[in-house]
């Protein structure tokens, strides 16, 4: 088989990616490990389009939380004893980008990708109709903390030189805005409100352009396992997978947590480690009203999301290496969550049925995704490592991974997700 593009990874960077080659005339084939696309971590996410938390988990302060948790079941941001043997170099990196200043232009830098993305996506989601209980009435981040509350204010601030929309508001403003917290039982001292921001689920929306692309006459391999990636000299010559041999001169690493494993025989190591969250999705028994947009807990990092009918309950972050076990005291954490924030919807869920689900966001040590072309070898690209905005980045990073193939000025600078840095 041959094929002029070959990606590997069908999460929303591989098939957002595998659209935009596809929609630009090129001939495509995308290879996934799973039964279908979408089942890793693009699966059951918090569904948020949020530009607006483009400010990277490792912020200055991080090491001293990072070790209180060791010894805390709830904690919102988790290090786990077990993981820390292969995080040394990611470790230290994520820490060394907890200064102020690199955090503030890592900031920077996400939000503009972040923003660059959503335009496509809203406008993606209108293009091809994709039902995917796209909600575009913001979202809102309570406060129960002053210093924290001032201190996103600052980012905010900071941000809207850049284009980010945001209302700081009281109690009282908060509840104008979210009419279903009047009764919640946490102590919001206040909330800031991010117009731009949108959400929807972020599986329907890759199946739908995946079904897309193979329309427009890509193909897609699922169950098909890269096992190596092949070279003659400085050029790509193909992959091989457990049956077959694809030949093709222009692969692309979309594989989320698996890329470094991909890149370690060209020499290269982008620092990328999975960070665990969890995530809750029910619905409401009986004819009861649902919030109108997502709500984020900021000392819980956690979200309750409206999808449509359903309402997700997602969040927390765990350094767990790549287990995927479900705790049941992080599960108590979200259900506590939604308890307190809406105690009068709490009444009508039957917790009993809910399918809890966890999921390892491809968090790089700075919070920016990798994107563009492995030194030294023709035809090798990587699309890898957006952490916890992945959904948010993905129709954009596609655009710039896409810019750099095909040798376009970049619709988008570049030089902040470069590779080697
Ligand atoms: C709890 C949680 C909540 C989140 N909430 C949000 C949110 O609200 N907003 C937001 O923007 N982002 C959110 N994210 C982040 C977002 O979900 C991820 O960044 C995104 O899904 C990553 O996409 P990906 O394509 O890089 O990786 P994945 O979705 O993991 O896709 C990689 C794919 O590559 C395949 N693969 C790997 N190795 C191989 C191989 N050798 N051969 C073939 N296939 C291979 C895998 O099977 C997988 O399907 C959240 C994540 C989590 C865990």
């Amino acid at each position: 088989m041959k094929s002029d593009y070959v990606i590997i990874g069908g999460g929303l960077a591989g098939i957002s990616t595998l659209y935009e080659l596809t929609i630009r005339g090129h001939e495509v084939v995308l290879l996934e490990e799973k039964d279908d696309v979408a089942l890793e971590t693009s699966y059951a996410n918090g569904g948020m389009l949020t530009p607006s938390m483009a400010d990277p988990w490792n912020s200055p302060g991080i090491a001293k939380h990072l070790i209180k948790s060791l010894n805390n079941q709830h904690s919102a941001m988790k290090l786990h004893l077990s993981a820390l043997p292969g995080m040394a170099f990611w470790g230290l990196k994520f820490l060394r980008n907890s200064t102020k200043k690199r955090y503030y232009a890592a900031t920077k830098a996400s939000f503009e990708l972040a923003k660059f993305s959503l335009n496509r996506i809203n406008e993606l989601i209108e293009e091809l109709n994709i039902q995917n209980d796209h909600n575009k009435k913001g979202t809102m981040k309570v406060f129960t903390n002053n210093q924290s509350f001032s201190n996103q204010i600052k980012i905010a601030k900071m941000l809207s030189e850049l284009g980010l929309n945001y209302s700081p508001l009281n109690n009282h403003e908060t509840i104008k805005v979210e009419p279903l917290l009047s009764n919640t039982k946490e102590k919001i001292i206040g909330s800031i409100y991010y117009e731009d921001d949108c959400s929807g689920d972020a599986r329907l929306f890759t199946k739908k352009l995946a079904n897309e692309s193979v329309k427009l006459g890509a193909k897609i391999f699922t169950k098909t396992k890269v096992e190596k990636i092949t070279r003659h000299k400085n050029k790509i010559t193909g992959l091989e997978t457990a049956n077959k041999f694809i030949s093709t001169s222009n692969i692309i690493i979309a594989a989320g947590n698996n890329t470094p494993i991909l890149t370690k025989r060209f020499g290269l190591n982008p620092s990328i480690k999975p960070v665990k969250g969890y995530s809750l999705t029910f619905e409401l028994n009986g004819k009861n009203q649902l919030p109108r947009i997502p709500v984020i807990d900021d000392s819980m990092h956690a979200a309750i999301v409206p999808l449509g009918k359903r309402l997700r309950a997602v969040g927390t972050a765990e350094l767990a290496g790549f287990d995927k076990s479900i705790p049941n005291e992080r599960i108590d954490n979200l259900k506590y969550l939604f308890k307190r924030l809406y105690p009068d919807l709490n009444e009508t869920v039957n917790w009993a049925n809910v399918k809890p689900w966890a999921g390892l966001r491809p968090m790089s040590a700075d919070s920016l995704p990798f994107i563009g072309k492995v030194k030294n070898i023709k035809g090798l690209w990587i699309n890898s490592g957006h952490g916890h905005l992945g959904w948010t980045m993905s129709s954009g990073s596609a655009i710039l991974i896409s810019d750099l193939i095909e040798g376009k000025k970049p619709s988008i600078d570049p030089l902040p997700y470069r590779i080697y840095r």
